[in-house]
């Protein structure tokens, strides 16, 4: 009997509808060979949403995607919506689903594929089996913390606000996705904050480590945000799964994704309450390669197989997906972003057809 899915797509803007036709038809086959039928539902997202209906993230999108099994989503953002007020902003759009579907877990893997070690910046002997997970907490912290924005002094002059805070529920339900990631992986935790100098950090801190309480299988270790990022330069195989909040998630899993040599390689899953998931690359919209046919599409591909595996619970075709994709990298062919001497060039359209035979293979 063949299961059945509804995915919601958001392909958003830049290189988003690229890759996004790319991973559907990934998904499409493996369906056909798993015995799973996807029903794909479109729906507006970012700048995109913005030229056709003045909101970066229109009730509809939001009705669509809590109406599904998960949510594949490419990427939001142009430099043509920069200069609009913030709440008309993609990135508006982008928060506004994040916190609509309660999506308070961001997982972030980082791990070199053996085949582009030589894409890394950093020396081989540094890179050469990262294996790195970075679970960001997405809904809370200082992207959404009251009170926010420019305000003027009793002195008439402006001031700058942002707030980061955290309640106790919130530490707590992140730290036990991270302890519970960690217990998958090889039982080793870092939780990084700034706790020297922040109150909210210290907070972290004593609240992670009392549902440690919970995990004494996991060895916890603290680690303040600065030297993380040092660390994760300079040596970053001490790391097996990290554990931040939401601005410091960002930055450090950027990080993260550099050692691997390309940001277009990198998925992510950010994880709800409710069990639905959306699921997406880290990279962005990729303005200045937009329409060029020169996007990399596994980034997707690969958000597409943590759908499947994480979304859907079906591992198996997500190892598939996988297999494609390491099997087109040994078979030598790259996007320009990969690139390297003696290396096939291909385009985002023909690394797909490439993608679908593999997998027919597989
Ligand atoms: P970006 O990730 O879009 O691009 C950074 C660089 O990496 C660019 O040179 C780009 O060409 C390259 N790149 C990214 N993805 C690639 C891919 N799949 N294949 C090949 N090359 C790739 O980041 P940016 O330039 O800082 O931001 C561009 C826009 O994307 C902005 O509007 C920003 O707000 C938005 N953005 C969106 C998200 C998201 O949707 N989650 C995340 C980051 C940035």
């Amino acid at each position: 009997m063949s299961k059945n899915y509804r995915i919601t797509l958001l392909p958003g803007d830049g290189i988003g509808p690229e890759i996004t036709t790319v991973a559907v038809e990934m998904l499409k086959a493996v369906g056909a060979k798993s015995g799973i039928n996807f029903v794909f539902k479109e729906a507006l997202i970012g700048g995109a949403a913005i030229e056709a209906t003045g909101n970066p993230l229109p009730p509809e999108t939001l009705a669509a995607c809590k109406d599904s099994d998960a949510v594949m989503l490419a990427a939001i953002g142009g430099y043509q919506w920069d200069n609009l007020p913030r709440a008309q902003r993609p990135e508006t759009g982008l928060l506004g689903l994040r916190s609509g579907l309660e999506l308070f877990a961001n997982l972030r893997p980082a791990s070199i594929v053996p085949q582009l070690v030589d894409a890394s910046s950093l020396k081989r002997e540094v890179i050469e089996g990262v294996d790195i997970m970075v679970v960001r907490e997405l809904t809370g912290g200082i992207y959404f913390g009251q009170p926010r924005g420019v305000f003027s002094t009793e002195t008439g002059e402006q001031r700058g606000v942002n707030t980061m805070a955290y309640t106790g529920s919130e530490i707590d339900r992140i730290a036990r996705v991270a302890f519970e990631t960690a217990q998958k992986r090889t039982k080793k935790l870092c939780s990084v904050d700034k706790a020297n100098v922040l109150e909210v950090s210290q907070f972290w801190r004593d609240r992670v480590i009392e549902i440690a309480k919970e995990y004494s299988d996991v060895e916890l270790t603290h680690m303040y945000v600065d030297n993380a990022a040092m660390q994760l330069v300079r040596s970053p195989k001490q790391f097996d799964t990290i554990v931040t909040s939401n601005l410091f998630g960002d930055i450090l899993s950027d990080i993260a994704a550099m050692l691997t040599g390309s940001i277009g390689m990198l998925p992510s899953a950010s994880l709800g309450a409710s069990g639905l998931g959306v699921f997406e690359p880290v990279h962005g919209s990729a303005p200045d390669i937009a329409g060029q046919d020169k996007a990399n599409p596994l980034a997707q591909v690969l958000s597409a197989a943590m759908m499947l595996k994480y979304g859907l619970n079906e591992p198996e075709a997500a190892q598939q997906l996988e297999k494609a994709v390491i099997t087109v990298l040994d078979g030598n062919y790259r996007t320009g972003d990969i690139m390297s001497p003696g290396m096939n060039p291909v385009g985002c359209k023909q690394m797909g057809e490439l993608l679908v035979q593999a997998l027919a293979k597989i």
